[in-house]
């Protein structure tokens, strides 16, 4: 397993348990898990380029600074769970541009089926693409978007695949598929049901999110 960076922080652990608790109620929920992709964009965004730059503080004191340009910044939800994080990493990155990644997944099959992408055509343009899924868990869907991205021109370097629950299946066919992608994720968790749930997991994002 390369690639992976795991936060490890008390207030990252207590909102995972909220997650995670059956009975927390769709707000909670949803704040808990606006609250975790703060700590996730904070790590996700630290390799960010700097702009230099100079400022004159109320001192009249002229100082060497820096400073983000977050137009060059891309989101990539993938549908429907990763607009949780969106609100998130755009209290951080403000003018970040953002792409929907519509992915549905056969429950029989456990296939990933793209059936939208807003992708733009500049990929040169960006410094960085964070792609935002909640869970990495067979790495099917993560897979799908990630050729969707590779074949718009966006570089595996670019990329990072930010989620809130992964696992190792996941991990690794990453790893083996898309060797350069970095991932940030708040918890490994120990693997997948045989309906490609993470176990223990929170159960189906998009519907914890969105309509329970
Ligand atoms: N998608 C979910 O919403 N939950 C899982 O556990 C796995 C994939």
């Amino acid at each position: 397993m390369k690639n992976v960076t795991v936060l490890k922080h008390p207030v990252v652990s207590d909102r995972l348990t909220t997650l995670r608790h059956k009975d927390t109620q769709i707000e909670l929920f949803r704040r808990a898990l606006r609250e975790l992709g703060f700590f996730l964009a904070m790590e996700a965004t630290s390799k960010l380029p700097v702009i230099k730059s100079r400022v004159v503080t109320p001192l009249s004191i002229e100082v060497d600074s820096e400073e983000l340009d977050s137009t060059r910044v891309l989101l990539a939800p993938i549908l429907r769970a990763g607009l949780g994080f969106v609100e998130s990493f755009l209290e951080l990155v403000p003018r970040a541009k953002i792409a929907h990644i519509g992915i549905s997944r056969d429950h029989d099959t456990l296939q990933a089926m793209p059936y939208l992408n807003s992708l733009p055509s500049n990929h040169e343009y960006f410094d960085m693409v964070f792609m935002l899924d909640p869970m990495l868990a067979t790495g099917n869907s993560a897979v799908k978007a990630l050729e969707i991205l590779t074949k718009k021109g966006f570089a595996q370097e670019k990329i990072i695949l930010v989620c809130a629950f992964a696992v190792n299946e996941g991990i690794e066919q990453i790893n083996e598929k898309f060797p350069s992608v970095h991932i940030v994720a708040a918890t490994l968790d120990w693997n997948l049901n045989d309906v490609g749930y993470i176990v223990p997991g929170f159960g189906d994002a998009g519907d914890r999110l969105y309509l329970i």
